[in-house]
């Protein structure tokens, strides 16, 4: 979805994200999709050369519980709003860069890829530690066992006593 900037009209352009992807690689990371994305971008020119791109984006990512280990449905919905300059135009050394400034987006050569946009948005709002639950028990150290399924039986206090320590103090925290 690669637009020339030249070529948006004076009213401006409405656009429904129709994205059949299944995967996408953003930042070196391969993420699936179970849902693809759906939404809607409008595009206007605020000035010649200044775009301003608005939207909304939805998606279902496959994301893996970092407790458990196991795959869960992640359902993510952002709206955003960009502004983009030519890169061109654009001079680092004619001022100091202020707070709005390091805030903008750049385009190059007349071109803006929309998809770009919202694989971004989406991309920012995944979890640094995603869980397949807030209350996600994850897996027992000793056997493996995923712990949502039930208990393994495993006596984890025979721990490593390095274990058996930050468990204690964990127990403890959660006695209060
Ligand atoms: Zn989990
Ligand atoms: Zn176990």
């Amino acid at each position: 979805m690669i637009i020339r900037v030249s070529e948006i009209p004076e009213e401006g352009l409405y656009l429904d994200i129709k994205d059949e992807r299944r995967e996408f690689e953003y930042s070196g990371i391969n993420l699936k999709l179970s849902k693809p994305f759906s939404g809607f971008m409008t595009v206007k020119r605020a000035s010649a050369k200044r775009v301003i791109i608005e939207g909304s984006v939805k998606v279902s990512l496959i994301l893996i519980c970092s407790r458990c280990l196991s795959e869960f449905e992640f359902e993510i919905c952002e709206t955003f709003k960009d502004e983009f300059f030519p890169v061109e135009d654009f001079n680092y050394t004619e001022k100091e860069l202020s707070k709005s400034e390091l805030d903008m987006l750049f385009y190059c050569k007349d071109e803006i890829d929309l998809s770009s946009v919202y694989l971004e948005k989406v991309y920012l709002s995944i979890p640094m530690k995603p869980l397949c639950k807030d209350d996600c028990k994850g897996i027992c150290p000793l056997c493996g066992k995923n712990l949502n399924e039930g208990l393994c039986g495993c006596d984890r206090k025979s721990l490593d006593p390095r274990w058996a320590a930050l468990l204690d103090i964990k127990e403890k925290l959660i006695k209060g």
